[in-house]
């Protein structure tokens, strides 16, 4: 593909806070993890919030079981990278509706983490091609954009506003790692070994895909090399960037 080899503006990296949403456990860490160590490696704040646990993604697992396991996994995961929050929405896994109540959920953790960047998986309907992007991530990436915008308004869910929660007009951008359609990369050559650690802390869930012969590391090289040559570094995570602002 031509346009994959097309080259990549810089993210910037004047901010300070991020709050990453996503559906699922291992969603950062097929994409962004090596990104965050580099951010919180720069002394910035990052927070994760998965949307569900990922509860039904081990097939030989019951919903029950698998919740506990995968949640622990995140948490591992993402302290791995610099990251010492993580919240869990516990919505249902792989049923997820884009819809209000998907964005009045979200929005609250804007409004109580008050982020400057908000990251999210890629939620076009394919990652490029013909692959088939899941339903959860687009739910989830277009609730996180309308979300943003809730988060501002305080006649928009205001029955979370009160003595401890005001409303948050302050992101600027929302990223999403994985697009087909990325605008942006940042160079993830130092932290990448951070990245793939964080991504071998969800083992169980790894174990239970069965993929043969699979290695994390040789699945985080080939993508992030990709990336690295649209910005002359060994390697990079992409992004496709949703400027919150007017007039942007
Ligand atoms: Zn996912």
């Amino acid at each position: 593909m031509l346009g994959a080899m097309e080259p990549l503006e810089l993210l910037p990296e004047d901010w300070d806070r991020a709050l990453c949403v996503v559906a699922h456990p291992d969603d950062m860490e097929f994409g962004a993890a090596a990104a965050v160590a580099r951010w919180t490696g720069q002394g910035k704040t990052v927070v994760y919030c998965m949307v569900t646990s990922g509860e039904a993604g081990i097939d030989g697992l019951s919903p029950d079981e698998c919740r506990t396991v995968r949640e622990a996994e995140q948490v591992e995961s993402a302290r791995i990278v610099g990251v010492p929050t993580v919240d869990f929405l516990h919505q249902p896994d792989g049923i997820l509706e884009y819809g209000v109540p998907l964005r009045r959920e979200i929005a609250e953790v804007v409004r109580r983490h008050r982020p400057d960047i908000v990251i999210t998986g890629n939620f076009r309907d394919t990652w490029g091609g013909t692959n088939l992007n899941q339903a959860d991530h687009i739910a989830v990436g277009k609730a996180v954009v309308d979300a943003v915008r809730d988060a501002g308004n305080r006649w928009v869910f205001p029955e979370q506003l009160g003595d401890d929660l005001e409303p948050w007009g302050g992101v600027r951008a929302v990223w999403a790692f994985g697009s087909p359609s990325a605008t942006h990369a940042v160079d993830t050559t130092d932290t990448f070994d951070a990245g793939v650690a964080s991504l071998d802390a969800h083992g169980a869930y790894i174990d239970g895909l069965g993929w043969e012969n699979w290695d994390s590391r040789e699945f985080l090289e080939g993508f992030g090399r990709q990336g690295g040559q649209r910005i002359g570094t060994a390697f990079a995570a992409t992004f496709e960037v949703f400027p919150m602002g007017w007039g942007e």
